[in-house]
């Protein structure tokens, strides 16, 4: 497999996700590291996105809610590189009548090779970390190499 780089600025490009019965702890992680994420572009699904800019006063760009369709977005969002990592609380204990959204945007997050923070303690170490302050350059699969190995075999 041939990989490539995509380069994260300096100012990343955030994800907020969290699922109902874990939006609480985003919301008090969100209002603790509040001077750390008003220095990055910061969007999200759109109930977890409007409950931070209401209660952490962030600016948050809503995508549509996560089970009607609102984690699809954020996955086309990375797909075209436009987010550099996500902070997804999602729910331990209860299933979602969108787990396979849900799903599918972790795996598109994983197969982009985004730094994801599925808990606190992730995101906290996600956060404090000294590349997350510095332009970052993170290697994806060159998709473009791949299906040109199929051109050639023709
Ligand atoms: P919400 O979506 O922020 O609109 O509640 C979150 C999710 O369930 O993916």
């Amino acid at each position: 497999m041939e990989y490539k780089e995509i380069i994260s600025d300096k100012q990343k490009h955030i994800a907020l996700v969290a699922h109902d019965n874990m939006k609480s702890l985003l919301i008090d992680w969100a209002i603790k590291n509040k001077d750390i994420l008003k220095n990055h572009k910061l969007c999200g699904t759109g109930t977890t996105a409007s409950l931070i800019s209401e209660k952490a006063g962030l600016n948050v760009k809503g995508f549509k809610s996560g089970p009607i369709g609102g984690d699809q977005q954020i996955g086309a969002k990375i797909v075209d590189g436009e987010i550099d990592l996500m902070i997804f609380f999602w729910d331990p204990l209860e299933a979602q009548p969108h787990d396979p959204d849900v799903k599918a945007l972790l795996r598109i997050g994983v197969l982009y090779n985004i730094p994801i923070a599925n808990n606190i303690s992730t995101a906290d170490f996600m956060l404090h970390s000294n590349l997350f302050n510095e332009e970052y350059k993170r290697i994806v699969i060159d998709y473009d190499k791949y299906v040109d190995k199929f051109r050639k075999h023709k």
